[in-house]
């Protein structure tokens, strides 16, 4: 007799590995299979990572029986692997990384069904007027109970009489349909030249049937998403089964490209975002196991799907920052993704007009396939971009716009034609202070200034989502009516903009003004039909959208991101203002953009102004080279938090005594970060920087192992952190 079958189970659940169990003979259980199994006096629902038969030594041990397997199709090898790969790299539990595949509780169960009614044949002997509407609306197709109720506006009750009465038929169906198919061979747009040249590198490396990565690196409007839909529907077209995903940064954008989608393919795409009801991520999720929806259109938690066949990933926007998950596991969405795309041998596209400086540095070496779009197609033109030296041309005291971006936007009106006001502040004020005592009105728990939102009278913690009512006097000196909103957000620019141009139709695109998916579509809607003359915006205007009527781009302070010590405030100011300039003149009526700024002379600035990429790019690298910074070697931080000061700094001290001596590793800290208190828990920080041939996740992993942390001190490992806070 042979030795039984054995399996590991990962849980999704804080546990750093799986246990083993026994398969009973009565169940076909494969590597991936999801199955139930005891866990201490539960059942619980786990992974199989791997099938093995008992060796000797096992068959000492008592093992539980695995109780029985769920039923959808095993997990892909590629997507376990996957799992392991970011668990590892991440410095997190394995199980907490496999409880983002099986976000879905719901999924694991199969659909609920519904019965469906359409008219019989014959008509029932006893016809009254409410069945006679039932009968009228019921004509073409099948409808729900629910459905025919309302459209008929009849109870529920007339439907099953009818039913009963033989006057329709019914048939009962899982509510869950499958996607309608893309379909790869409707045409696209008339491809320029060097679209159709871009187009056809992008799809030789898709055939290559292996990990095959390409930067696709075109400036803003230059066609990218018709060049990667190209390529898209080469993959569908060429193997029937093959799955597609493509990540966005923004749920904003989401919306515009979805319908894009839908106009290219005929059908819209499976759609994975946070704001997906559960029914909705069930719907998906077993769409995607059974690999019949081809096409998913998702946030960065989407490369946690089990994808039967997926055979390429397009990462757009790929140098956007909000790729970086900065909750729970710390990845960036795009590392990751290039990681799940090796592990599914399959294609990447990362798709930018600004690509990250990690991103160029592999298109430079030869690593990434770097296939370029260098001007819109068409009558369209990049907009110049130019400074408004505000040294020399303050605004009114008290004002935000300067006399030259004011006259501009005059002429801008006066053409019929729109603005786009850029400001990343939400809310109206993003400091209030005390004008008797100089009290600065901060967070009770955390180390944060709180941002007065005056639509709904509030100050906000936008870190932690804190708000209090605004208080009618300090609550520091008690002085009534002395707490002074200072700096702008956009609602107070809206204020000085509805006072200048008192005609204007005049919207706030943010966060706050949209509350949901449904809202940012009317809005990108408005402002697309010419609806709106002035948006002002925070970030969630600046990328992505075609807006074909808007001609000038005015950015309210380009130096905001200039301030502080981090090593991407450069990099990251250069591609937001040059992304949200890129909103301008993207049709026919050339646009332009200015930037006020205190800083003319500074180089993204003077990049932007230029359009001298390449220099400001090189000597970026070759600063970060200097210093030995990502992407030239590595970096991490650990963030230790404890609920008071001392203890937070005890443990980090501690953690340190105890760090492996790795030669080419510098340990910088601990130290206070700015942001020293959050949520009434106190941090302290360490950084640590590698050369890049070492290990460091490898390193850091071995180290935590010989510590044992007390157990009210939190221990947050970041790769590669893009927050400095
Ligand atoms: P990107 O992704 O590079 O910002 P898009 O693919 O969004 O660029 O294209 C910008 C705009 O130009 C879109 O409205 C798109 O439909 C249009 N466009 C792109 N290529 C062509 C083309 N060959 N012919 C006509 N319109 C095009």
């Amino acid at each position: 007799m042979s030795a039984p079958l054995l399996a590991s189970v990962l849980f999704p659940m804080p546990v750093p590995e799986p246990f083993d169990y026994e398969i009973p003979d009565t169940l076909s259980v494969d590597q991936g299979s999801i199955v139930y199994a005891p866990l201490g006096a539960r059942m619980v629902c786990g992974v199989v990572w791997k099938v093995f038969r008992a060796q000797e030594k096992d068959q000492e041990r008592t093992l539980k029986p695995i109780a029985n397997v769920v039923d959808t199709p095993p997990l892909p090898v590629s997507c376990l692997e996957f799992v392991d790969f970011v668990a590892r790299y991440c410095c997190h539990r394995q199980g907490v990384v496999l409880r983002m595949v099986l976000s879905s509780p719901e999924a694991l169960k199969p659909s609920p069904v519904q019965t469906l009614y359409a008219p019989a044949t014959t008509l029932p002997e006893k016809m009254t007027p409410a069945r006679e509407k039932v009968l009228q609306v019921v004509q073409n197709g099948f409808f729900s109970i629910t459905e025919l109720a309302r459209r008929a506006q009849v109870s529920p009750g007339v439907i099953t009489a009818l039913a009963k009465a033989g006057g329709l038929i019914a048939k009962t169906q899982p509510v869950d349909r499958p996607f309608a198919p893309p379909n790869p061979e409707r045409t696209g747009l008339n491809l320029t030249a060097s679209q159709r040249t871009a187009a056809s590198d992008l799809i030789s490396l898709t055939r290559q049937d292996s990990f095959a990565p390409a930067l696709l690196d075109g400036v803003t409007g230059s066609g990218k998403t018709e060049v990667y839909f190209d390529a898209i529907a080469d993959v569908l077209l060429r193997d029937p089964s093959a799955q597609v995903l493509v990540l966005l940064p923004e749920i904003a954008l989401t919306q515009d490209v979805l319908a894009r989608f839908e106009r290219r393919f005929g059908a819209p795409p499976a759609e994975w975002h946070s704001e997906r009801t559960n029914m909705q991520r069930r719907r998906v999720w077993r769409e995607v196991t059974n690999g019949r929806a081809r096409i998913v259109v998702g946030a960065r938690s989407a490369l946690f799907l089990p994808f039967a066949n997926l055979r390429l990933i397009v990462v757009d926007e790929e140098h956007d920052s909000s790729y970086k998950q900065e909750d729970g596991v710390l990845y960036h969405a795009r590392d990751m993704a290039v990681a799940r795309a090796k592990f599914a041998e399959a294609a990447i596209i990362l798709a930018s007009a600004t690509p990250s400086l990690e991103s160029m540095l592999n298109a430079r070496s030869g690593r990434y396939a770097h296939v370029r779009l260098q001007a819109r197609p068409g009558a369209a033109v990049l907009p110049p971009i130019s400074t408004i030296d505000m040294r020399e041309h303050p605004p009114a005291t008290g004002n935000w716009l300067s006399p030259p971006l004011i006259e501009a936007i005059e002429e801008t009106l006066q053409q019929k034609e729109q603005c786009l006001l850029f400001l990343n502040r939400r809310g109206y004020a993003p400091l209030t202070i005390c004008r008797h005592c100089g009290e600065r009105m901060k967070a009770p728990d955390s180390s944060t200034y709180l941002v007065e939102h005056r639509y709904n009278g509030r100050l906000v913690c936008h870190l932690t989502g804190y708000s209090m009512p605004k208080p009618k006097a300090c609550p520091a000196c008690g002085t009534p009516d002395s707490l002074h909103p200072v700096g702008p957000g956009v609602e107070r620019l809206q204020e000085e903009v509805a006072t200048r141009f008192p005609d204007a139709s005049i919207e706030i695109f943010s966060s706050d003004s949209t509350k949901n998916a449904e809202e940012v579509r009317a809005l990108i809607a408005r402002m697309e039909q010419g609806k709106i003359d002035i948006l002002i915006g925070t970030q969630m205007a600046a990328k992505g959208h075609n807006f074909p009527g808007l001609t000038l781009v005015g950015v309210v302070d380009a130096d905001m991101g200039l301030h502080g010590a981090d090593m991407r405030a450069g990099e990251r100011t250069y591609q937001t203002l040059m992304q949200v300039a890129g909103r301008a003149g993207r049709a026919s009526r050339p646009g332009r953009a200015l930037l006020q700024t205190h800083q003319p002379d500074h180089e993204a600035i003077l990049a932007l102004c230029s359009g001298d990429r390449e220099t400001f790019i090189s000597a970026e690298l070759s600063l970060r080279e200097d210093m030995g910074f990502p992407p030239f070697g590595r970096l991490a931080a650990l963030v230790f938090s404890a609920p008071t000061e001392p203890e937070a700094q005890r443990a980090a001290r501690d953690f340190v005594a105890m760090a492996p001596l790795v030669q080419g590793v510098d340990i910088w800290g601990p130290t206070e970060p700015p942001l020293s208190r959050v949520r009434g828990r106190w941090r302290q920080r360490l950084l640590l920087r590698a050369e890049r041939q070492i290990d460091l996740s490898a390193m850091i992993n071995a180290w935590r192992s010989r510590v044992n942390l007390p157990r009210n001190i939190r221990l947050k490992v970041d790769i590669d952190p893009y927050s400095f806070l």
